[in-house]
């Protein structure tokens, strides 16, 4: 399930590139001789989404969700520091019950996908057009159930449409990172930033409200306000703002002096 970082680029043979309406046989239910069996020995990496939804269905800060159920990983093509789901002891997601996925409303995007994996077209041709693989592994039975569906309608039924767009922006900067500069490793305050300005909502909302942030950055006092009371608004600010601080595209207004 680490298709979420395939997202930045994978050779794949053209045969088994997929589009919206490509079909393909999949059922997930009890009542597959294989249920929960896949929710071991996995790298689940998480969006910033993941992370916000995940965190409040559990009822934590986000320092709090970081610290317990997610470890620390490099993502070797951009070079910038990820999350994935930290698994039990003998390999297994903490969230799997007998019922299945205890968070399931607010399971992660890799989650969520299964068994589609996406990718990107790198060539000038196509550049930054989405498409998608099966993933078929041995285990998994679900291909022999008999419902059809299209990749869109897989989307829609999954909540994907949803995540994909929250987490657009993130997306972007972590591919203009991998396209624009894949080999510069970047330094302490970058990480940092990174990390806090993806992860870490509590403590972006501390230091956009409790800093000199707002000396710095124009921000009307409506957008304040809805800053305060909004945690999606603050997590797509954050991603501007992480534009803004590491690639200085204009997503951020200075006030004048
Ligand atoms: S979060 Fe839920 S769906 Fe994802 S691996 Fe864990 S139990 Fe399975
Ligand atoms: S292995 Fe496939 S069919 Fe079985 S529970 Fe996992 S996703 Fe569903």
């Amino acid at each position: 399930m680490d298709n979420i970082l395939n997202k930045l680029g994978l050779n794949l043979d053209e045969k088994a590139r997929l589009t919206d309406e490509s079909s393909f046989r999949f059922g997930c239910h009890k009542g597959v001789p294989c249920y929960n069996t896949c929710c071991k020995d996995l790298d689940i990496f998480l969006t910033p989404y993941d992370v916000l939804r995940m965190k409040n269905r559990l009822g934590l800060t986000s320092a709090e969700f970081v610290s317990k159920y997610t470890e620390p990983v490099m993502h070797s093509e951009s070079k910038l520091p990820f999350l994935k789901l930290k698994l039990e002891e003998e390999g297994t997601c903490g969230f799997v019950s007998d019922e299945g996925c205890s968070i399931y409303e607010d399971r992660p995007l890799a989650c969520r996908y299964y068994p589609i994996g996406f990718g990107i077209y790198k060539n000038d041709k196509a550049a930054g057009s989405d498409f998608y693989f099966l993933i078929k592994e041995a285990h998994c039975k679900g291909f022999e159930e008999e419902q059809e569906w299209t990749v869109a309608e897989w989307r829609k039924s999954q909540g994907i449409d949803v995540y994909d767009d929250k987490n657009k922006v993130w997306m972007d900067i972590i591919l203009n990172k991998k396209m624009l500069s894949p080999d510069l490793e970047p330094d302490e305050k970058s990480l940092k930033m990174f990390f806090t300005g993806s992860y870490e909502i509590d403590s972006f909302k501390r230091f956009v409200f409790e800093s000199r942030f707002l000396e710095v950055f124009d921000v009307d006092e409506e957008e304040q306000e809805l800053l305060k009371n909004d945690e999606v608004e603050l997590m797509n600010f954050a991603h501007k703002w992480l534009q803004y601080a590491l690639f200085r595209m204009p997503t951020m207004k200075l006030r004048e002096k």
